[in-house]
């Protein structure tokens, strides 16, 4: 398995007791397949994103990724281990506004003066696996909400992560661009081999998923494999 939370329990401090946002949920993600994860505002899905992503360490419970447990990594090799395996689109793109789309991507790779060119090549075929080789020259700005977005895609995806973590990426748009990011993240995630999380309260984005699980009130049921995924 590509990437699996066993047993995670998260809380955070509420006043003077502790609001559990993770209660006892496992998951596993298996490589070049979409689990989908639903469930109302506040449920939990940032938090297990979050979680998976090592951002934050759960209270119990232990996070895998590759095989590699996460469990008393130092800060050092988790963000080694975030920078190698684990792509993460965070539901608003924030590029920087400077720079152009190929160079947000480029960035990623934290590159010495001799790999900038093998860097400059990845990122221009990333953005052309995203379909936005026309605008690589183009700033924020100058970009729609979705281009963004699919920028945001192809810079998670520069440092070729086993793990890619998806938080409701189409909330800016409208249904159709929505639509169309969800099936870009499918069809890489079958190219590329990547454990993909996508977190998403819309069920219509459901048709590009693998596998299907709910969360409410930081509690997940068991993952439910579909036949229309591929
Ligand atoms: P979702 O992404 O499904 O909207 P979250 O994971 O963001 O849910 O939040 C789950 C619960 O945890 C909510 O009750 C939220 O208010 C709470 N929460 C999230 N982040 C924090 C935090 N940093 N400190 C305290 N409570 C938080
Ligand atoms: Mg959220």
């Amino acid at each position: 398995m590509s990437l699996t939370l066993t047993d995670i329990t998260l809380t955070y401090p509420d006043g003077d007791a502790r609001l559990t946002a993770l209660d006892r949920v496992s998951l596993d993600v298996p490589k070049g397949s979409v689990t989908a994860v639903l469930g109302p505002s506040g449920s939990g899905k940032s938090s297990l994103l979050a979680v998976a992503a090592t951002l934050i360490a759960p209270d119990s419970g232990t996070v895998t990724v590759d095989g590699t447990s996460t469990t008393g990594l130092s800060r050092r090799e988790l963000a080694a281990l975030r920078r190698d395996r684990i792509g993460i689109v965070f539901q608003q793109p924030n590029l920087l506004p400077s720079l152009t789309a190929v160079e947000q991507v480029q960035v990623m790779a934290g590159i010495d003066g001799r790999g900038a060119r093998t860097a400059r090549k990845r990122a221009a075929e990333l953005l052309d696996a995203v379909g936005l080789t026309a605008q690589a020259d183009r700033r924020p700005h100058q970009l729609s909400g979705g281009q963004r977005q699919r920028v945001n895609i192809a810079r998670a995806l520069m440092n070729d992560p086993t793990v890619l973590l998806v938080d409701e990426p189409t909330s800016a748009l409208d249904h159709e661009r929505g639509a169309a990011v969800v099936d870009l993240i499918a069809r890489l995630t079958r190219r590329r081999a990547t454990a993909t999380v996508l977190v998403t309260h819309d069920r219509t984005h459901l048709s590009a998923a693998d596998r299907i699980a709910e969360v409410r009130d930081g509690r997940l049921s068991p993952a439910r494999i579909c036949h229309t995924g591929g």
